[in-house]
């Protein structure tokens, strides 16, 4: 039996994914985000490096890229079920169920990309709030405005 309660498998959003093997309640621990502290930048304005930082603090990252963090294959999506929050070095990064989650459902979370960072990474989550690119919440709305000044007219 798998106690932990997740399992990585290929992901229709993306490469592999993140998922559920028992059920989740609101607000409950999924898995721990493992890995060091690093002050060095992750790359995120380059379309082919995944991204596994996440800033715990101004100028501190949290480097998830490691063998030994199965929830790096943690996909985006625009209606995520989970959120990524971290609770301080001792206890370090846990995504955590925002939503009630089912055995065999993908876990996501919402990446915060800022809107140069979501020109590099497109978003094929395919949920009905998709707005096509790895992009923070609050962030889409200017996303959308920006997509249609810029489409082409006829
Ligand atoms: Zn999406």
């Amino acid at each position: 039996m798998n106690t932990s309660g997740t399992v990585t498998q290929p992901s229709a959003i993306s490469g592999r994914g993140l998922f559920a093997t028992r059920p989740f309640s609101s607000g409950e621990r999924i898995a721990r985000y493992a890995g060091p502290l690093t002050s060095i930048r992750p790359t995120t304005l380059d379309a082919s490096a995944p991204v596994y930082g996440l800033e715990v603090s101004p100028g501190v990252w949290l480097d998830g890229s490691l063998d030994d963090n199965p929830s790096r294959h943690a996909n985006h999506s625009c209606q995520p079920n989970a959120e990524l929050v971290w609770h301080g070095e001792a206890e370090g990064a846990w995504l955590t169920a925002a939503h009630p989650i089912e055995p065999g459902a993908e876990i996501t979370f919402d990446y915060g990309f800022s809107l140069a960072e979501s020109l590099f990474h497109p978003c094929r989550c395919g949920t009905p709030e998709c707005v096509g690119r790895i992009i923070a919440r609050p962030l889409r709305p200017a996303l959308r405005r920006h997509l249609r000044f810029s489409r082409p007219r006829d």
